[in-house]
């Protein structure tokens, strides 16, 4: 029996005389069925050819700058050495056990990663994408500008009639728009102690909703403006997926059919809800309803303690309502170190009415004067009447909702659509950004994952290769944090050093009378190099940025002690905290070691 198979390029649509840009396996290397072997190139898109068979690699017959058309002879692949060679099996791309996030390998697992126009066309539909992006959030107009800036044809399907997605209209501005106006009230109120009295705000509720609503109007109108200017064609409408090159757009005038070449799937996610409580009653709100600001509650319950929850916790706090907190957990927002978490505890402890943790409310039931929480859990009284509920417990990505299977897409048990380090699900000329795809759902991953999607179809060689991705509490104080954090050093067992400046040795923490932060660095006990970084205090979010530079140009403990920062910053603690690390600091007493 003969055991070598000629492997030659399967059926690639139209594509003729198409370059090899990579060979990505070698003689002598064992290879799955469906591993990768070459990479082309057309002037449309690139593709990786995949193995029809489990094999060893006994020759190669094309190399790099070779042009090939269907049927070219990629190599002879011995097939009877799969058994002796006992590859070892790869997690298959989409489990529904998989964890969410990349869990795919790179290349994807289909047969070819472009399906030409020509076949797309013929599919019968109304419009035509080169590249097809559904849903308009940070990850899916990022994706479609960059996508149509490398000269490719755009049409982005989004269902509201605003651009921005969650982020924009939802989420991180308009949160952020609230979040500054209790900032200047508590900042306000706080100079008295300095001999300065404002009094009492008055809170003209619609006045401040409207100049919020203007700062995300000016964003998303903005938004339009840039689409009309790249010539993305944007189609209102909810999109669902009719076969791996058809959408299907339910839009105002009708059902519009697109056909396209490659898809970006940036659909976002939804609010999480806790089954059970009575969401017909207004009152009980999630941070969509929180942010729409309808009145300022007397009593206000937060249910979840995460990053969300605590940030609407502190503007309704600001703006005049009794806050009370509960969180299953035995912690508020888990991720970060519990050192910077207890700073911004012990500040919210004493203006809110109550935090409960180990707790949760085991039932809402609405009355004509509020909304009546029973819970479970140390929690005293049981039985407590609020105006308003706020249910903060996180976001379920969207993946489910899509009709993904038509085309073949896999979807996890939890609705997130695996893909590889290209952004690439399962379906090679698929791909999926943003919170669709994978935790942690922040605005600044969706971009980022938006450009390598864009590009990896453009034809260029890129990957999400990201050292970190930051997280930020924009609470009063902010809790920044980036790299590795202690905890997961500890339970990793990695070794490591710290150093940690606290802001009461920081002349402008002093001086704004916020000296309660503190600023941590974590680096490698041998080279010095960061390893990760922790910030708690005002405007911790922009102070990370730095550390995240130093993190991903492998900086160590001296060249940010070197570095020399402004004096008198909030930005002086990381090169304080850097300082500290090298035994040099003077602007504290350190024992010598
Ligand atoms: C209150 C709040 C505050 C937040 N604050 C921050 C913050 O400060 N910083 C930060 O980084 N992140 C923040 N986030 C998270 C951030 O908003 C998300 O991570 C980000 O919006 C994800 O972007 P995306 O493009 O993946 O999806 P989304 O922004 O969710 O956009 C998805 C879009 O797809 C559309 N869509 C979905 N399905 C379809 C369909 N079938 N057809 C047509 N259109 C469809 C949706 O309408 C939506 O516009 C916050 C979120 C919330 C809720």
């Amino acid at each position: 029996m003969n055991d070598t198979v000629e492997v030659k390029v399967p059926d690639i649509g139209d594509f003729k005389e198409i370059d090899v840009i990579e060979v990505l396996v070698k003689p002598g290397d064992a290879v799955e069925k469906e591993t990768s072997l070459i990479t082309v190139e057309s002037d449309k898109a690139t593709m990786e050819i995949p193995s029809p068979a489990a094999g060893v690699v006994k020759q190669l017959k094309l190399k790099v700058g070779d042009k090939v058309s269907e049927g070219s002879l990629i190599m002879l692949l011995d097939v009877a050495a799969a058994a002796r060679a006992a590859v070892p099996q790869p997690a298959p791309p989409a489990a529904a056990a998989a964890p969410p996030g990349r869990t795919l390998p790179t290349g994807g697992s289909g047969a070819a990663a472009l399906v030409p126009a020509s076949v797309a066309a013929a599919a019968g539909a109304d419009l035509h994408a080169e590249v097809l992006v559904l849903g308009a959030g940070p990850g899916g107009y990022t994706a479609a500008f960059r996508a149509a800036d490398l000269g490719k044809k755009v049409v982005l399907i989004e269902r509201h009639a605003a651009l921005g997605g969650v982020c924009l209209n939802v989420g991180c501005i308009p949160s952020k728009a609230l979040l500054h106006a209790a900032r200047v009230v508590t900042e306000a109120e706080e100079m008295s102690h300095a001999g300065i009295g404002f009094g009492k705000p008055k809170i003209d509720v619609d006045k401040l909703r409207g100049w919020k609503d203007a700062a995300v109007g000016r964003l998303t109108k903005g938004l339009a403006a840039l689409a009309k200017q790249r010539k993305v064609t944007v189609l209102q409408g909810v999109g669902k997926f009719e076969s791996p090159n058809v959408i299907a757009v339910e839009t105002p005038g009708g059902v519009t059919r697109v056909s396209f070449d490659a898809c970006i799937i940036a659909a976002g996610s939804s609010v999480a809800r806790i089954p059970g409580f009575p969401y017909e009653d207004a009152r009980l709100m999630d941070s969509t309803g929180a942010l729409r600001l309808a009145d300022i509650p007397r009593r206000l319950l937060v249910i979840g303690g995460g990053i969300i929850g605590l940030e609407m916790a502190c503007v309704y706090d600001a703006l005049g309502a009794k806050v009370t907190v509960v969180e299953m957990a035995d912690g508020l927002i888990p991720g970060a170190d519990r050192d910077l978490i207890r700073v911004l505890a012990k500040r919210i402890e004493k203006r809110y009415e109550a935090i409960y943790l180990n707790a949760k409310v085991a039932k809402l039931e609405p009355r004509p004067e509020g909304l009546l929480a029973t819970f479970e859990g140390e929690v005293n009284p049981r039985q407590q009447m609020f105006n308003r509920v706020l249910m903060a417990v996180g976001r379920r990505p969207n993946g489910a909702a899509i009709g993904a299977e038509r085309a073949g897409v896999a979807v996890d048990a939890r609705g997130y659509i695996p893909v590889d380090k290209q952004q690439r699900s399962n379906v090679p000329h698929i791909f999926a950004i943003g919170d669709v795809c994978g935790e942690p759902m922040l605005a600044h991953k969706a971009t980022h994952e938006a450009k390598v999607a864009a590009e990896t179809i453009a034809g260029h060689k890129v990957a999400f290769d990201a050292l970190t991705i930051p997280s930020v509490a924009y609470t009063d104080p902010e809790i920044a944090w980036m790299g590795l954090t202690e905890t997961e050093a500890k339970q990793r067992g990695i070794s490591y050093d710290k150093a940690s400046f606290p802001w009461a040795a920081s002349g402008r923490a002093l001086s704004i009378g916020r000296e309660e932060g503190v600023t941590r660095l974590l680096y490698d006990k041998a080279t010095g190099r960061i390893l990760g970084a922790g910030i708690v205090g005002v405007n911790a979010g922009e102070l990370i940025a730095e550390l995240v530079l130093a993190l991903e140009m492998g900086a160590d403990m001296e060249d940010i002690g070197l570095s020399i920062h402004p004096h008198p910053t909030l930005s002086e603690t990381a090169f304080f905290a850097a300082e500290m690390a090298l035994g040099s600091i003077t602007d504290l007493y350190q024992a010598r070691k």
